[in-house]
């Protein structure tokens, strides 16, 4: 068993990923295992910003969006000699292993580290994408998702009234999963997403055509992995001779409060993570499948990509 372990947060902040670092801290100190914090992702592990934490120090935390820890994106954790000097700043402390929370990225980064040190990790998903393969729930993408739901209620209003088309661009360079739920959510015509070929000219004439039988307003959910919101609404409006407007919602979709669902499974992941990783167990990432906790293997997880549900495509194309 493990006597002293780390956390930290990397890549793209989420909400939700402070609860995870509250119940991996709270869990360890519970098993009498002394808890390190990082600052700012792979930067604090390089640059020695850690500290012992206590539990006061994850109080009053698992309400607030973002990450108290930090994140950041390093390069100089991509090279072999940037990760030998994490490793020795781990060595030197007596911290036997580490817990990461963050995307795709992060987690590929903890797993050549695991296997170039032999250091013990666990991951967990954190990112509004849900994009993590093996996981169907990502820590942040419920909150991310919710957040976008209410700014589509807003715009169908303006849109109504209006008789307008609506684009809106979401969040999702590689995965459609954000613009799916909230496309479908929100009962958006069309949902564009990077997984999926459209035609804009067909789109385009079916869009003519619902006006013309007396639609009242159009909305389309694009995920920006799948064009810009800006150049789509301004090809629609040019094709169609329709009133178009584009909205982007940009960072607004990575803030705010976690919902219940993300401190929920954020708080149960980080236990699961915490028990883990003192019991010596590494290179898992814990995730969840059909609601229950699950483990995956750190290399599988990394190393491949995740499909958008296709159950989704079909009922956004039933429901339009
Ligand atoms: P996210 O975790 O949100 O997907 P990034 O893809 O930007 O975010 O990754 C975050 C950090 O993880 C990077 O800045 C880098 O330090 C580390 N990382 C990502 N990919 C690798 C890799 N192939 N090797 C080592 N470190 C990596």
């Amino acid at each position: 068993m493990l006597n002293s372990i780390a956390v930290m947060t990397s890549g793209g902040d989420s909400p939700g990923m402070n609860a995870a670092i509250r119940a991996v801290t709270r869990t360890a100190l519970h098993h009498g295992v002394k808890v390190w914090g990082i600052r700012g992702g792979y930067h604090g592990l390089l640059d020695e910003e850690m500290f012992e934490m206590k539990s006061k120090d994850v109080s009053d935390i698992i309400q607030r969006g973002g990450t108290f820890l930090g994140t950041a994106r390093c390069k100089r954790f991509a090279t072999t000699e940037g990760r030998m000097l994490g490793y020795k700043n781990l060595i030197d402390r007596g911290i036997q292993g580490l817990v990461v929370i963050g995307g795709d990225g992060s987690l590929r980064g903890a797993s050549i580290f695991s296997q170039e040190t032999g250091i013990p990790i666990v991951g967990l998903p954190g990112t509004i994408d849900n994009d993590v393969w093996g996981s169907e729930y990502t820590i942040g993408c419920d909150t991310a998702a919710n957040t976008i739901i209410d700014a589509i209620n807003k715009l169908r209003d303006t849109a109504s009234a209006h008789r307008r088309i609506i684009v809106l661009e979401v969040m999702g360079r590689n995965s459609g999963w954000l613009a799916m739920v909230t496309g479908i959510s929100g009962g958006a015509e069309y949902i564009l997403v990077p997984e999926e070929e459209y035609d804009l000219d067909e789109i385009c004439d079916d869009m003519k055509e619902s006006y013309a039988k007396g639609k009242r307003y159009i909305l389309v959910v694009v995920a920006e992995g799948a064009g810009r919101g800006y150049e789509i609404g301004k090809a629609i409006s040019e094709k169609t001779g329709l009133d178009t407007r584009v909205s982007k919602l940009g960072h607004i979709q990575r803030g705010g409060s976690p919902s219940v669902i993300d401190r929920v499974n954020a708080s149960r992941l980080g236990e699961n993570a915490a028990l883990a990783i003192i019991s010596g167990l590494s290179d898992i990432v814990f995730g969840f499948n059909r609601g229950h906790v699950v483990s995956i293997n750190l290399h599988d997880a990394v190393n491949n990509k995740k499909k958008l549900n296709p159950e989704f495509m079909r009922l956004a194309k039933v429901l339009a």
